[in-house]
């Protein structure tokens, strides 16, 4: 075949994006094995009834055609009202435009700030898509690690330090995915000082706003941050909808407007009846108190269980749908570790260093499983780090 583009090419360089051992872990499960599956981000409920029936019955209405691009006008105002709740911002529909998920908002979030040839600053640890996203707009990037010992915070020094003359955005994702740290209003003064004082464009992704464990703050609140802060949301955390794909980007009016064009020629709009059912679930709030409340208390059971454990140090941990080990004095590699864990106790996890260095030496868990299930990975990790040698 003819060569693709370099673009394309290099989405994900190496071919390999640290889902190996979820990806044995999945071939297990499905050939009838006993696999406790805590490496994939994914409820392990369904999209709460209400929301399913106001799908249905946008289907059995008729609504099956193509819908206006930034988003049908009933879906930007809810989004806007969620946006005006979620970053303390008084929000208009026109600084809403839909997406098909989070990640697409990302894209265009990318695509709509830099030019190839752009530097980003990415703060570490991260959600897998990042580096792609950037390459896909052709833009450079450094990534700016956190400490696990600071549990995960960013420091303004460090990310100052890898701002450059062509440095045009930075992207930040609170409550953390993979770490489950939410940042503090301290680390989100001193980002939104780097961003004011060397005028770049913040994205940021608060896909799991509801799940922060208390009041969420957006950087987006900052004095002078409305002006150039992007926030990603999307239904698939907070609503349980992963699936519908639904996402919407906030940001100011006239970048919105030119990022409508970018639709026009990616998504041409979004799947009607999908819109209809967000509305509904977007103005009811369905399902949010209660998977919010939901993955409170996992976090807490398992965290609980994981206390006291010999050499397993929680970090971060304090939002999201994760929960971040340090199992570093047991085996300091963590690709090791987890491929152990999966062949000795049939548990599948994600190393963390595939989230980049400052994850190295721990384990991502994801809560997605109910409590009894939750409870028998704690008690097999247990038995594998006592055994371990
Ligand atoms: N951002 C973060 C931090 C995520 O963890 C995810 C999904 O796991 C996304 C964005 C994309 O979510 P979606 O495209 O389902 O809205």
């Amino acid at each position: 075949m003819p060569k693709p583009s370099s673009r394309i090419s290099g989405i994900t360089p190496s071919g390999k994006d640290g889902w190996e051992v979820h990806f044995a872990a999945w071939q297990r499960k499905e050939a009838g094995e006993d696999i406790i599956m805590l490496s994939v981000g994914d409820h392990d409920f369904h999209t709460p009834a209400e929301t399913v029936e106001a799908g249905v019955a946008a289907l059995r209405a008729g609504h099956h055609h193509y819908t206006q691009l930034p988003g049908i006008p009933a879906l930007r105002e809810a989004m806007a009202r969620i946006s005006t709740r979620c970053t303390g911002v008084e929000t208009s529909a026109e600084q809403i435009i839909a997406t098909p998920g989070g990640q697409a908002s990302l894209y265009a979030a990318v695509q709509g700030v830099l030019d190839p040839g752009d530097h980003a600053i990415v703060v570490a640890p991260y959600y897998a898509t990042y580096p792609g996203t950037f390459r896909a707009a052709g833009a450079d990037f450094t990534v700016v690690e956190t400490r696990a010992t600071d549990g995960f915070q960013p420091d303004a020094k460090t990310i100052e330090a890898a701002v450059r003359p062509n440095t045009r955005a930075m992207l930040i994702n609170t409550p953390n995915n993979p770490t489950g740290a939410v940042y503090s209003r301290k680390s989100l003064e001193g980002i939104a000082d780097v961003c004011r004082r060397h005028d770049l464009w913040l994205l940021s992704d608060e896909v799991y706003w509801t799940l922060g464990g208390g009041e969420h703050l957006s950087p987006r609140a900052l004095p002078g941050m409305a002006e150039r802060t992007l926030v990603i949301n999307s239904m698939s955390k907070s609503h349980g909808m992963t699936g519908w794909r639904l996402g919407w980007l906030t940001g100011p009016e006239e970048l919105v407007a030119l990022l409508i064009s970018l639709n026009l020629v990616t998504t041409y709009g979004l799947t009607d009846f999908v819109s209809r059912a967000a509305i509904e679930a977007l103005n009811n709030d369905y399902g949010v108190d209660q998977i919010a409340a939901l993955y409170a208390r996992r976090r807490k059971l398992f965290l609980n269980a994981v206390h006291g454990m010999n050499d397993v140090t929680v970090r971060g941990s304090e939002g999201g749908m994760y929960a971040m080990l340090d199992i570093s004095a047991v085996e300091p590699d963590d690709e090791k570790f987890a491929w152990a864990f999966l062949e000795n106790e049939n548990v599948g996890v994600m190393p963390g260093s595939s989230f980049g260095d400052a994850a190295a030496g721990h384990i991502r868990i994801s809560l997605c499983q109910p409590e009894p299930v939750l409870l028998e990975a704690a008690e097999r990790l247990r038995r594998f780090v006592s055994a371990y040698r």
